[in-house]
């Protein structure tokens, strides 16, 4: 996240017929605009399966970004274990800021500004970013929000942006860390703070996400991935719950079982390993 919580658009939004939520579990309601093409980038398209990119940029199909978002779509289902995306995204790269920004006021003129948008709506899921520093990793987050909306029923808002934080980091040899939420959550913890999965189940509108959100989203899905006992397993279980029904139970009540002490766990890895990582 870094900047993009501040600058971009570590936002989602779903959009339906006749009105625009921000975010699934439901926010702000606002009306949609008629959308049109006008200003959409159209000068290049490029189709790779389940990816497809239509952007004012010339891109080749061998673009490294490309194939990175291919491997990014097989990790996300690898370590999900999700039933193969049912629809396809669509990234829609503008050249610039400024076209983006134009086209964005255009068509969504309730969204705030952000640096690139994951809009989900019964005809598209679309992915709205333009080139510039930092293309890769907003489109790697808001990519892996609609490779889980393209997977799954539904998705509760800790965990679309905990896996788009998680997701939108560079593989590297880190394990996907995020040093600036790592450094950030040891801050908050020596300051007193203490992460509580209920209060963040709460959080049912992307307006409502502070920094401090996003960054105990991600420590969630890195603890679970990377620590606990069976914590991918807790993620996957869940995940084929968010699979089959739009309605699915609390992540806390599949999780309190297996770790009555969640929290605490949770505020050790944060002191002893993501600190010192
Ligand atoms: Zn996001």
């Amino acid at each position: 996240m870094t900047n993009s919580l501040d600058n971009s658009g570590n936002v989602r939004a779903w959009l339906m017929p006749g009105l625009l939520l921000l975010s699934l579990a439901g926010c702000h309601l606002a009306r949609e605009r008629s959308v049109t093409n006008n200003g959409l980038p159209d000068r290049y398209a490029i189709e790779l399966g389940q990816l497809i990119i239509r952007s004012d940029v010339p891109l080749q199909r061998d673009e490294p970004l490309l194939d990175e978002l291919q491997d990014l779509r097989e990790e996300i289902i690898a370590t999900l274990e999700l039933n193969s995306p049912r629809r396809p995204v669509v990234v829609h790269l503008f050249a610039n800021e400024e076209h983006y920004t134009k086209y964005m006021r255009a068509a969504f003129p309730n969204l705030p500004p952000r640096r690139a948008f994951f809009v989900g709506s019964p005809t598209e899921l679309g992915v709205y970013a333009f080139w510039g520093d930092n293309v890769e990793e907003d489109l790697r987050h808001e990519y892996t929000h609609g490779v889980l909306h393209a997977s799954l029923k539904t998705v509760p808002l800790w965990l679309d942006e905990g896996l788009a934080e998680y997701f939108e980091t560079t593989r590297g040899g880190s394990g996907r860390l995020h040093p600036e939420h790592a450094r950030r959550l040891a801050l908050a913890v020596s300051n007193g703070w203490r992460p509580d999965l209920s209060r963040l189940e709460k959080l049912e509108d992307v307006a409502q996400m502070q920094r401090a959100d996003y960054q105990e989203s991600w420590a969630w899905v890195h603890y679970l991935l990377h620590e606990a006992p069976d914590g991918s397993e807790v993620l996957v279980d869940y995940c084929q719950e968010l699979a089959q029904t739009s309605n699915p139970p609390q992540f806390e009540t599949q999780l309190r079982p297996l770790f009555p002490d969640a929290e605490l766990r949770l505020t050790s890895y944060i002191t002893m390993v993501l600190r010192t990582e």
